[in-house]
């Protein structure tokens, strides 16, 4: 039986009251429902998270970041250490993400440093890797990818069994676009082959990109899929229960 890791990535939305009301719906939504197969996870912005770990009490719901720093404190203004987090109620912190990589420009270099500090921390890193249209449609998907998987040879297998990789084609992020699921069979299981091939080991692989309540059921019934890391969707609880539901699903047949 699978199971599933269905994770919010909220990125820059919410206030804070909006923040305990999209977390309880969420609890009552899941309510009476069988969920001890699939994890849920929300990942809210940083000034959100004391409040959301406070929501999700007396609840299954698992509280994560979007993005940390590597070094513990210190003079880095406007950065959030994964002591913080930790502090707020984190399990999980989302690295690599293709914002951070495109717009704040997180490379390899940095996103060893941080993956170190999340496994020092006991933070469960989710490592998103993906390619561009443009990398896909000139054949690179699988050179872009290797580029962005290597960086885990830098730990070791015990390390690496905390570790959860999300595929994200940067061109279905927030794009309404999904890969099909010859696409996602295909990218997930090189991945898994990858890991186990050098590590001999299995580790959760969730696919990204505009994943909804009409897509998911079919995105998460493919081969070596674990889980889902959703953005817009996550946003609204009738879609993000809808998701859950369709988990649910899923590892009840
Ligand atoms: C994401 O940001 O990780 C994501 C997959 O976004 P969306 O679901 O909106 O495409």
């Amino acid at each position: 039986m699978k199971k599933y890791l269905i994770a919010g990535n909220w990125k820059m939305n919410l206030l804070q009251a909006e923040t305990a009301n999209l977390i309880s719906q969420i609890k009552e939504g899941i309510q009476n429902k069988k969920i001890d197969d699939v994890d849920i996870l929300i990942c809210p912005p940083f000034t959100n998270l004391s409040i959301a770990n406070k929501a999700i009490e007396n609840s299954p719901i698992i509280l994560g970041a979007q993005n940390m720093h590597f070094m513990p404190k210190g003079a880095f203004t406007g950065e959030i250490s994964p002591e913080m987090l930790l502090d707020s109620g984190c399990r999980y912190v989302i690295l690599g993400h293709s914002e951070r990589r495109q717009y704040f420009k997180e490379d390899n270099e940095l996103l060893i440093k941080k993956l170190q500090a999340a496994f020092d921390n006991n933070l469960i890193p989710i490592l998103c890797i993906g390619e561009t249209l443009e990398e896909r449609q000139n054949n690179k998907t699988f050179e872009v990818l290797y580029n962005q998987i290597t960086i885990i040879h830098n730990f070791s297998r015990e390390q690496l069994t905390k570790l959860v990789i999300a595929y994200e084609p940067v061109w279905a992020i927030g794009t309404g676009l999904t890969a099909s699921t010859e696409q996602i069979k295909e990218v997930h299981q090189w991945i898994a082959d990858h890991i186990y091939a050098h590590f001999a080991l299995q580790i959760p692989i969730l696919y990204g990109g505009s994943m909804n309540d009409k897509n998911a059921k079919e995105i998460l019934s493919t081969e070596n899929v674990n889980g889902g890391l959703i953005g817009g969707a996550s946003l609204k609880s009738e879609q993000f229960l809808k998701i859950i539901d369709a988990a649910i699903e899923i590892v009840g047949n």
